[in-house]
């Protein structure tokens, strides 16, 4: 596939003019028109070839267009597109099983993206518990998605500028503090929901304690803990799901990203008592469980259990922790390196957005996130040759901008 021509029919410039007059302008982008990908290796519509550390924002956790998956979805693509959930497939019980047996043996609701499976959580927590239990406890930095409830359980101020009013019933507490959850539990609390390594916030990993004793506080005040594992799901911290680093089941846990290798599924995972709480009529989305997206999540845990993915996942991270070190050009810059597995940041004592832009301009991406962290999460698939690709560049561009920072 490396080998295709560009498919420049089409100039940039007029793509460009075309979206400026026709597409919504709510995103930030950068000039690239991306054309093809394959593993970790992007090209844009010049045949240009970026190395990726942050494929298709967390959800090219195998990969882009990793062969298993691409097979799975042309094989299910001729056989049914798409069936609603008056009827059973063969795809969605088993997909459910998988997820289901790889966790703490839950019951699956699939949907179609991380917002609708916070849209989930948040129904669920309000249905499985008591009457006049509804607040949910977040904390603060997290990311729950965009969606009115997905927002509101979203604890940046930034997020919800210019959307007020909220959906109520939420509190916001600091990460990784459970006295502030505890003090924040009140007769009305539903749930707690957390994610077990903040991810837009920074990539923020708990003291060792932390979820044990969101289990236990939860436990003793009936409350529901919930995991938003969007982001640290599937393999991608070296284990199938964050939380199992620390031992601690959720009673409710969340999906999206990874599970589909870029094919739109989110889904939440419930213990069975809690599950019992969506009757049918009470939730449901038309495309869920589209035979498709479900086709590509299948591949996807396929792939990486017979490629031995986690083990990739933690060896990769390890080596790249061991090296980031070595390219700081000075002493002080690199405030702390963090993470799990390949979910990884190196929170900077200045601004990453010279960072960022520099290594895209030669042949890197990577990704910034809360002004000062650059922000990791490469393909399970990657290479340590792949690493000191990226390496190599990401130390010029910290050599440059901080010499054209010290001269500004
Ligand atoms: N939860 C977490 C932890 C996320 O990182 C994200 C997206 O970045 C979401 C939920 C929302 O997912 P989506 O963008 O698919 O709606």
């Amino acid at each position: 596939m490396s080998e295709q021509p560009p498919s420049e029919s089409v100039s940039t410039a007029s793509i460009l003019e075309q979206y400026e007059r026709f597409v919504i302008g709510n995103y930030s982008r950068t000039t690239l028109v991306v054309d093809r990908a394959e593993g970790s290796y992007f090209w844009d519509l010049k045949g240009r070839r970026i190395l990726d550390l942050f494929p298709a924002w967390g959800c090219g956790a195998i990969g882009h267009c990793h062969p298993r998956v691409v097979n799975a979805v042309r094989e299910q693509v001729g056989r049914l597109i798409h069936i609603d959930n008056t009827f059973y497939t063969v795809a969605q019980g088993r997909l459910a099983e998988i997820i289901s047996r790889r966790s703490f043996g839950g019951q699956c609701f699939f949907c179609n993206s991380g917002a609708e499976a916070t849209e989930a959580a948040i129904k669920i927590a309000r249905r499985a518990t008591p009457a006049g239990r509804y607040k949910i406890i977040t904390m603060e930095k997290s990311f729950h998605g965009r969606t009115y409830g997905a927002m509101s359980a979203t604890a940046q101020s930034k997020t919800h500028a210019g959307n007020e009013p909220l959906l109520a019933g939420f509190t916001y507490v600091p990460f990784d503090d459970v006295e502030a959850v505890a003090n924040a539990i009140d007769d009305e609390t539903a749930a707690v929901f957390v994610e077990p390594i903040q991810g837009e916030g920074g990539v923020r990993v708990p003291s060792d304690t932390y979820l044990a004793e969101l289990r236990e506080l939860c436990d003793g005040t009936n409350v529901l803990l919930m995991f938003d594992e969007v982001q640290t799901g599937c393999g991608r911290t070296g284990r199938w799901f964050a939380h199992q680093h620390w031992n601690v089941e959720p009673d409710v846990m969340t999906l999206g990203k990874a599970l589909g290798s870029g094919a739109p599924i989110g889904a939440l995972v419930a213990r069975e008592e809690v599950a019992k709480a969506l009757t049918p009529g009470s939730h449901a989305t038309t495309y869920g469980a589209n035979p498709l997206v479900v086709s590509a999540a299948i591949a996807t845990f396929d792939a990486i259990e017979q490629e031995g993915l986690l083990d990739n996942a933690s060896r990769m991270g390890d080596y790249l922790r061991e090296k980031l070190p070595a390219i700081e050009p000075e002493p002080g810059l690199f405030q702390e390196i963090r993470g799990k597995g390949l979910m990884l940041a190196v929170e900077m004592a200045i601004p990453v957005a010279p960072v960022v832009a520099y290594c895209l301009d030669h042949g890197l991406r990577i990704n910034g996130t809360q002004e000062t962290v650059l922000r990791m999460l490469p393909a399970m698939t990657i290479t340590t040759e792949q690493i000191d690709e990226a390496l190599g560049i990401l130390g010029n561009a910290l050599v440059e901008t901080t010499r054209e920072a010290a001269h500004a």
